[in-house]
């Protein structure tokens, strides 16, 4: 791969000596040929034209022989002219095919997108294609002190052995790499052994030429490429500029590698920053779900006219969902009638711009129609600059509360009602006590009962309020049923036979034990059965005790009035009493029953017994046997 030497100019250059030559030749000649023609004509010449002619051929005869003699030399020369050629022609073949390796290497690389793939296949290639004995790429670390081998490649296994090795060199320091990274400038050593700079590595201990050529990017040196050969005066400045055009293509696929690489990182790392910020966004979602679930009031968050979200309880509550807010004021006006309904409305949109608070006790309409009372709150979410952007609204159903507070205040009344009809008779008996001091037995005997009927209202009133406050508490052990119900209609019997009924007490043969307050589950069944002949003009009452899968099932069957059906939903509550009853009484011994018989674990309820009559049943857990309390 030397530079050749310009034949053909010397021969161009040599070609006018022999022309001049040839020239001269023909003069001669021509002259000489003249002479004769005249010495012929004239036949008497004088001896000076024969002398002239004689000068005339050997002149002739002499630059004839020159003149061969320089021809043969311009043969020659055009012999060595041509021959170079064919050597530069061969040359620039080899340089061509030289380009179109390094452009088939540049391309193969260029399709490369992983750092480490694209560096060891550009020194594979370089090794095969230009048949080097060893090639290489260093790169700088980040620091730019050291250059560090990371790909060789070569017809010794040592290449690669030295990458394992971990090779590296100081920038600026010994050796060729040292220079070329420092300086960015080429370095060939044609006779590496010769070479003040090429220092020689054991591991390569052919290598007779070395080139290496910098990397750079905009001029900042990134590494170095090395190529070796085990023969003397490999490279040509043609192959430096070649490598060095090679180099600098690697350098930039290195430099786009690595850019791609981190784009591809920084992909990878913000894919993952969104996969974890979005299960994040996601349990931050459910836990809000789930905690906007377990409220008990009824949320819609509105936005842009739109619902965007209700929980369980809103369509617990309304019967409504997502996709029925669709127009957020349908709940209001289906609820509320027009007039009210405008009237609402402005007063939200007003306070929802103003104050971003609304709150008001609204009678609502459910999907199904059915009307309840809410408590509706509507506060504004705002953005950042403090416009309203959405508004969430809560419904508390407040329904109960409002039963509740009715049935107090009704309770208030019926108590009173109840203690002023005795209270009244009180004060006519002491009046007429006063007034018939003679009939002194009689007002007190009335006296005694009135004060015992209030005794016993004021008494079931304490019970059913201690009920209601949880401050009762029973005071359980195994009892045998029987035990309970023969005591009770052994007790009523009396009654029951002055009103001329059949009382009657069915029982199992097997004693049914259940776990209870012996005085709680008496007062229960007295209550029943005292009823049962209240109620009863005539007929019979059947006291009833049978076992029923695991429970105890006690039953008071009657003959009586019967409850009516409108009356059902209301029976066990306190001082109800039904219309068909003419009887005393101040409906307080059936909420008393199912306060107790509740707080055993146990259920009450009435049906209607055939042909008339009603049957009270009282199902209590029952156990096996006493002995296993
Ligand atoms: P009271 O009997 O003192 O009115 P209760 O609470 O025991 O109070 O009973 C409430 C109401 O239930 C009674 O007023 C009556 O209307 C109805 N009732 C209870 N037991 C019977 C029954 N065996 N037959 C018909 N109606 C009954």
């Amino acid at each position: 791969m030397t530079d050749a030497a310009p034949y053909a100019a010397q021969a161009i250059h040599h070609k006018r000596i022999v022309a001049t030559l040839g020239y001269g030749v023909i003069a001669l000649f021509l002259l000489s040929v003249a002479i004769s023609v005249f010495y012929l004509l004239e036949h008497s010449s004088p001896p000076l034209v024969f002398a002239i002619y004689g000068l005339c051929v050997s002149l002739y005869i002499v630059l004839t022989i020159v003149f061969v003699r320089e021809t043969r030399k311009q043969m020659s020369l055009w012999q060595q002219s041509i021959d170079e050629n064919e050597r530069l022609l061969e040359e620039s073949r080899a340089h061509n095919d030289q380009i179109y390796v390094a452009a088939e290497i540049a391309r193969d690389i260029s399709a490369l997108n992983d750092l480490d793939e694209l560096l060891q296949r550009s020194v594979q290639l370089i090794v095969e294609r230009f048949g080097f004995y060893h090639a290489a790429i260093f790169l700088l670390d980040e620091g730019g002190d050291y250059a560090t081998l990371r790909v060789a490649a070569g017809t010794t296994p040592s290449s690669a052995a030295l990458v394992a090795q971990g090779h590296r060199m100081q920038v600026g320091g010994v050796g060729i790499i040292g220079y070329v990274t420092a300086t960015a400038r080429y370095y060939l050593a044609n006779d590496a052994h010769n070479d003040p700079t090429h220092h020689a590595n054991p591991s390569l201990p052919e290598t007779q030429a070395e080139m290496a050529v910098p990397l750079t990017i905009r001029g900042r040196v990134i590494g170095a490429l090395d190529v070796q050969s085990q023969r003397l005066g490999q490279f040509s400045t043609t192959d430096v500029r070649l490598f060095q055009s090679l180099a600098d293509l690697l350098a930039i696929a290195i430099e786009n590698t690595r850019l791609s690489q981190a784009v591809r990182q920084q992909n990878v790392d913000l894919e993952e920053q969104v996969a974890a910020r979005t299960s994040e966004l996601a349990k931050a979602n459910r836990e809000l779900n789930t905690i906007l679930d377990a409220i008990h009031e009824g949320l819609i968050y509105i936005e842009e006219g739109r619902g965007r979200y209700v929980n369980a309880a809103f369509t617990a509550l309304t019967g409504y969902d997502l996709n029925d807010v669709d127009v957020p004021d349908k709940l209001l006006a289906h609820a509320i009638d027009l007039e009210e309904n405008h009237a609402v409305l402005a007063d939200v949109s007003r306070s929802y711009h103003h104050e971003g608070f609304w709150s008001r006790e609204l009678r609502l309409r459910r999907k199904t129609g059915e009307e309840f009372d809410a408590e509706v709150t509507i506060v504004a979410v705002r953005d950042e600059k403090g416009q309203p952007v959405g508004a969430l609204t809560t419904f508390r159903d407040i329904s109960q509360q409002k039963a509740l507070e009715e049935h107090k205040s009704r309770f208030v009344d019926y108590a009173s009602h109840e203690l002023r009809t005795p209270i009244a008779n009180l004060k006519t008996r002491l009046f007429l006590l006063d007034r018939q001091p003679h009939k002194f037995r009689e007002h007190i005997q009335v006296i005694h009962s009135v004060t015992a009927r209030m005794q016993r209202i004021v008494d079931d009133l304490l019970t059913i309020s201690r009920f209601q406050r949880g401050l009762i508490t029973l005071d359980t052990v195994p009892i045998a049923l029987q035990d309970v119900l023969e005591e009770v209609v052994n007790l009523a019997a009396h009654d029951a036979e002055q009103k001329g009924l059949r009382l009657s007490l069915e029982l199992p043969a097997e004693p049914l034990i259940v776990t209870a307050d012996r005085d709680r589950m008496i007062q229960v069944v007295t209550n029943l059965v005292g009823n049962a002949i209240k109620y009863t003009k005539e007929g019979h009452v059947i006291v009833r005790l049978v076992r029923q899968d695991d429970q105890a099932l006690i039953e008071v069957e009657d003959s009586g009035v019967g409850i009516p059906a409108d009356a059902a939903d209301s029976i066990f509550q306190p001082f109800y009493r039904a219309d068909n009853v003419a009887e005393p009484g101040h409906g307080l011994g059936l909420n008393v029953s199912k306060h107790i018989v509740e707080l055993h674990g146990g259920r009450i309820s009435f049906r209607n017994a055939q042909p008339q009559g009603t049957i009270f049943s009282v199902a209590l857990p029952h156990r096996e046997s006493a002995a296993t309390s």
